[in-house]
């Protein structure tokens, strides 16, 4: 049982902390951290232009995790891409009438996961795309929508059929939503509100450790979208670039005024950037593997503190303790360049 409710209560990742629980489990090697989708580890790459293409989904897959592969490419090189990673490899989908084409030929190239994403989920363009992918892939594939951070953004994509709910507004490393629009609930609130959902709850964004991962698992989430912790990693896209102080990578928010101009050839007059573009060290393979291997051991650990074996055990005893407030530091792009 959680000893504060968190509904409503507006609380991040730094501003609690999990009480240790007695523990009768011998070694952390015998705990199961599996997921959503039965997935060994319940982490999928964040289906970012600098995140999650084909070598991203395929080193997610052989770490037990999932790849999300980004939509901002044309629909053929989109297909290509799914070819080429595992078969339960996410593809993502917006809410324009043109992406019901991208559906349709990712749905005949055989992809069974389909990712709609969309900033703010809880509004009649995310329902009328739900209903239009769901006709047409019937019980054939699984739809997660989102993203929303309450729980009637999340009853409302229930309502309109998604298969699971992708929960976080405003907490990604690079995005700058709250500080342009000032909306968003803090992370942990908004996962542990939308996880009375019924549906599996997909934590998304604002994870920048594996104790940040074991809060979320914690408060209701079946897995974690992550961006920031994968970006410089070695599978992620995009060039690297030398400098005097070492190699560095592109990571940037895809509601950028960066991404805006390569895709769109600048940023509508009406809109404003919510993400920013750092640049992150890049990393090499051995340095990229040690991210996962502290992920997956990071959160083995957690589960023991819990004396949890399992996912269900874990949401179950964890206490949580409320520590201080900071949310501050989730509500402004963190990321250090
Ligand atoms: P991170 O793991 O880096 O903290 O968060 C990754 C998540 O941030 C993504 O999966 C996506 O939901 C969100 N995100 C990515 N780009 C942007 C952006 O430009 N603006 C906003 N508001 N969110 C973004």
């Amino acid at each position: 049982m959680r000893k504060i409710n968190l509904v409503g209560s507006g609380l991040t990742f730094d501003d609690v902390l999990m009480e240790p629980q007695y523990n009768p489990i011998e070694s952390r090697s015998h705990v199961d951290i599996s997921g959503f989708l039965g997935l060994k580890t319940p982490v999928i790459s964040s289906n970012m232009d600098t995140i999650t293409e084909t070598a991203m989904a395929n080193w997610m897959h052989e770490n037990g995790g999932l790849g999300a592969l980004h939509r901002f490419m044309d629909i053929q090189r989109n297909i290509d891409q799914y070819k080429m990673s595992p078969q339960q490899t996410f593809v993502s989908l917006g809410v324009t009438k043109s992406e019901l084409e991208r559906a349709e030929a990712l749905f005949k190239a055989g992809a069974t996961n389909f990712m709609l994403d969309i900033a703010h989920a809880h509004s009649e363009s995310a329902r009328n795309a739900i209903k239009a992918y769901k006709e047409m892939f019937g019980n054939n594939a699984h739809l997660m929508a989102g993203t929303v951070a309450t729980i009637e953004g999340a009853a409302f994509l229930a309502e309109a059929g998604a298969d699971s709910i992708r929960v976080g507004i405003g907490g990604g490393s690079v995005c700058s939503t709250r500080i342009k629009t000032g909306f968003g609930v803090p992370q942990l609130s908004a996962i542990a509100e939308c996880s009375f959902v019924g549906r599996p709850i997909i934590a998304d964004g604002g994870c920048r450790s594996p104790g940040d991962i074991a809060k979320a698992l914690a408060a209701g989430a079946s897995a974690v979208i992550l961006g920031g912790m994968l970006s410089g990693t070695y599978y992620t896209p995009g060039s690297i670039e030398l400098t005097s102080n070492g190699a560095y990578k592109s990571f940037r928010g895809m509601a950028s005024k960066e991404v805006a101009i390569d895709k769109l050839g600048g940023l509508a007059g009406y809109r404003a950037a919510e993400g920013v573009q750092v640049r992150v060290k890049s990393l090499s393979e051995q340095e990229s593997n040690e991210i996962i291997q502290d992920i997956i051991g990071g959160l083995r650990s957690a589960f023991t503190y819990a004396g949890a074996k399992n996912l269900e055990e874990f949401q179950k005893k964890v206490v949580f303790i409320k520590v201080s407030g900071n949310v501050i530091n989730e509500n402004k792009p963190h990321k250090q360049g």
